[in-house]
């Protein structure tokens, strides 16, 4: 409702909406706090190759834990920092701590790629190329050895020239991934344009198998697309040797999820890939329905 604030002042009156705006407030300020004062760290989730069942790289996935506010989901802060322009900063620094991560297993002879999600805003600097550019030289890092994960709506927007910047990462040797796919306004016709390494079907269409008929036709599909294209396929939010059973005989190529492992800190992403080594691929993840 509508209430009266002194002369002429009117205002409408909704304490949750203020107390609302006021938490996004401290919450968008103690974010900047926290990539300052190192509260915000990149994480590893395993990508897994589903025949072998070897790791054979990993999704840089950020995580903030607050002094005030806990453990702060990037379901959340994300789309703040997508709002503010703040994704840029974030996002910048996201992509350099995974590059460094990526040299690190390499000179421990581990030569795993790392993928990192890109946001839309990120995406349009004009200068993201040249940056990306920049910082796989300074670091050494051999590009085939990072991938970005673009969701399909940053494709659709000043299509040719996004189409070009594609083009430009994809000829530095870097690898591009449509993330979430099938979940997106699609207009399927970029896939045939654009040099795409690999496409990740989104954990909604994994969460149903084996038994859902209409994701197992979904998934099916997005799985020969992918291999009709020349393109490899990723299934997320893998929980189950059900679900990672049923992806291999449909014949897809990785998956990523809990069944091997969430996101993990550095060290322990590092410590689990040293002893990938020596251990037997049921070691993890094979129930008694795993073969
Ligand atoms: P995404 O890129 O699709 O990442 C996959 C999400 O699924 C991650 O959530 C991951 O922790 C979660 N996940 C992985 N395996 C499983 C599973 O088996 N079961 C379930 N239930 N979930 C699983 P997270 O880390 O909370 O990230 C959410 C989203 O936030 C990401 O979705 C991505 O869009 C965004 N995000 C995270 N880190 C970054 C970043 O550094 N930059 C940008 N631009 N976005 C990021
Ligand atoms: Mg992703
Ligand atoms: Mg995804
Ligand atoms: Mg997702």
């Amino acid at each position: 409702r509508v209430k009266e604030r002194g002369r002429g002042h009117y205002s409408f009156y909704q304490p949750q909406m203020n107390s609302g705006l006021l938490s996004r407030m401290k919450l968008e300020h103690a974010m900047r706090q926290a990539l300052e004062h190192g509260r915000m760290a990149v994480y590893f989730q395993p990508q897994v190759h589903i025949g072998s069942n070897k790791i054979m790289g990993a999704e840089a996935l950020l995580r903030w834990t607050d002094p005030e506010f806990g453990v702060v989901s990037p379901a959340v802060f994300i789309p703040m920092a997508e709002e503010s322009g703040y994704i840029v900063t974030l996002g910048a620094w996201v992509l350099e701590e995974s590059i460094r991560e990526a040299v690190h297993w390499s000179t421990q002879g581990l030569p795993l790629q790392v993928s990192v999600n890109v946001s839309a805003l990120e995406f349009r600097q004009t200068d993201f190329v040249e940056r990306l550019k920049s910082l796989l030289v300074k670091h050494g890092l051999p590009a085939h050895l990072l991938e970005l994960e673009l969701t399909e709506s940053i494709l659709l927007q000043d299509a040719q020239e996004m189409a070009a910047r594609v083009r430009a990462i994809a000829d530095l040797g870097v690898g591009l991934v449509i993330d979430d796919f099938g979940t997106g306004y699609s207009s399927l016709g970029y896939l045939k344009k654009l040099p795409i390494a690999k496409i990740k079907i989104d954990q909604s269409f994994v969460r149903g198998l084996p038994h859902d008929a209409g994701d197992r036709a979904i998934v099916t599909a997005i799985i020969s697309l992918g291999q009709a294209l020349g393109m490899e396929v990723v299934a997320e939010g893998v929980e189950t040797c059900a679900q990672r059973d049923c992806l291999r005989d449909m014949h897809c190529h990785f998956f990523q999820g809990f069944l091997c492992a969430p996101g993990l800190p550095a060290e322990a992403f590092s410590e689990r890939m040293r002893s990938q080594g020596v251990a037997h691929d049921d070691d993890w993840g094979a129930g008694p329905d795993a073969t």
